[in-house]
């Protein structure tokens, strides 16, 4: 398969040859570089794709969620085309369009404050930052297997709550993190809470309500609300990360599940396919960030309330992921998840996610329960995984090689059913591997 991918996509690798010289590994974004080289895309139009070779594809892939719109959603071009005849690029100053975003943002996902980055990792670094100040307390725990963004993520952050001195508040350094070994594992994440709280140095429990990057596990509700409760009952906020998990309800995944958090983190498709990310809640906590008040942080980012992205945020927002759309939209893909389950049942393909998020696992006995990664960890069939990729290429599917999925509401629902049946006729070729 490796051999004939090689074959089918010259261009692709003379791009490659060509990005290696200037980039590192010919790439800027580490999770999209593939060996043995990236598939190089020139264009995208609705829910599909063409590359430099001029392949197209089914896009399953979503930019990892970001894309929920696709690449040409007619609402968001024409709030781009308006943004640009009648606003102009950043403004360099406050503007009707950050407001009116702030404004559907805090009533859709019962936010009473909120604040502008410009992705879903600094939308978490200022979450955490409001929290340290808030309580006066520098640690954090978090979850194994979650991601909170490119300097926040689990593996680097073990160390046992060091408390380090002269970091300005707004700098997280990852030895304030102590980790839960086991996601959707109370007893554990209580224990964990409990003994960084009793050293004096919680400030807040940070969690994904599904854990997106992970593997697209769903939080059990007991697990979530429990860690709520734990985090609340020792004096620390609770932080729920939605930069992925904000499509899959119309208030998010946590107003479906009864979270209520003390501040919630977003991004992603709520910037209308632009850079964005945004970060909420409590009044009394985001009030750390009033300028008004004396003795408040900065936060500063100079593309925070860019004009783009407000205007086309707000716009898909409100005209074309209305609360109704996002419940059938995820229907939709409750349904496809469920045809990939059937097909997959009894084989070493696993299905996870809910909704439109979907995760697909190749291990060696086809695991039915997947509570956390650690469920997962030494039983992946990596060559599988790579073998799926390549032949679902070939087949006209865009995938991610780690196995994520997330829909585009531009999809077919003919498209869906195709691609479960190119998992199917996949499934029964390879059945002896
Ligand atoms: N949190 C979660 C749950 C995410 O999935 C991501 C992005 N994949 C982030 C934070 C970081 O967002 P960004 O890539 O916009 O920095």
């Amino acid at each position: 398969a490796e051999a004939r991918f090689v074959a089918n996509n010259p261009l692709s690798q003379a791009q490659h040859n060509l990005a290696v010289a200037s980039l590192p590994g010919g790439n800027t974004r580490t999770l999209l570089h593939t060996a043995p080289f990236p598939i190089t895309m020139q264009r995208g139009e609705g829910a599909h794709l063409w590359d430099v070779d001029g392949h197209k594809y089914v896009d399953l892939a979503g930019d990892l969620s970001a894309g929920l719109l696709g690449h040409s959603h007619p609402t968001v071009q024409r709030a781009l085309h308006a943004a640009l005849a009648e606003t102009g690029l950043s403004l360099g100053a406050t503007t009707p369009h950050e407001r009116r975003h702030a404004a559907l943002l805090s009533a859709r996902f019962g936010l009473a404050r909120v604040r502008f980055t410009t992705s879903g990792t600094e939308a978490n670094l200022h979450a955490l930052a409001a929290a340290r100040r808030f309580t006066g307390k520098r640690g954090g725990v978090v979850f194994a297997g979650g991601y909170h963004g490119g300097v926040l993520r689990d593996g680097a952050a073990l160390g046992g709550g060091a408390v380090v001195d002269g970091l300005p508040d707004n700098t997280v350094d990852k030895r304030d993190f102590v980790v839960v070994r086991r996601y959707n594992d109370l007893a554990m994440a209580r224990r964990v809470i409990e003994a960084v709280a009793a050293r004096g140095e919680l400030a807040a429990v940070l969690v994904e309500a599904m854990q997106g990057a992970g593997g697209v596990i769903p939080g059990r509700s007991e697990f979530l609300l429990g860690v709520r409760a734990a985090a609340r009952e020792n004096g620390a906020l609770f932080i729920l990360d939605e930069v992925m998990t904000s499509r899959l309800a119309p208030g998010g995944l946590g107003a479906a599940l009864g979270l209520s958090p003390d501040l919630v983190t977003l991004g992603k498709y709520l910037g209308g396919g632009l850079p964005f990310g945004a970060f909420g809640g409590r009044e009394d906590v985001m009030a750390v960030y009033d300028p008004r008040l004396a003795g408040a942080m900065a936060h500063s980012g100079t593309f925070n309330n860019n004009t783009l992205a407000m205007c086309a945020g707000y716009a898909a927002l409100k005209e074309a992921y209305t609360p109704e759309v996002c419940v059938s939209f995820n229907e939709r893909g409750d349904r496809f998840r469920e045809k990939l389950r059937d097909v997959a049942r009894g084989t070493r393909l696993s299905i996870t996610g809910r909704g439109s998020l979907i995760g697909l696992h190749f291990t060696e006995d086809g695991l039915e329960d997947i509570e956390c990664a650690e469920d997962i960890k030494g039983k992946e069939r990596p060559d599988l995984r790579d073998l799926f990729w390549f032949e679902m290429l070939e087949a006209g599917f865009w995938t991610t090689r780690r196995g994520f999925l997330a829909l585009i509401l531009e999809t077919e629902n003919e498209e869906l059913d195709a691609f479960v049946e190119a998992v199917r006729d996949f499934l029964e070729r390879h059945r002896q591997l």
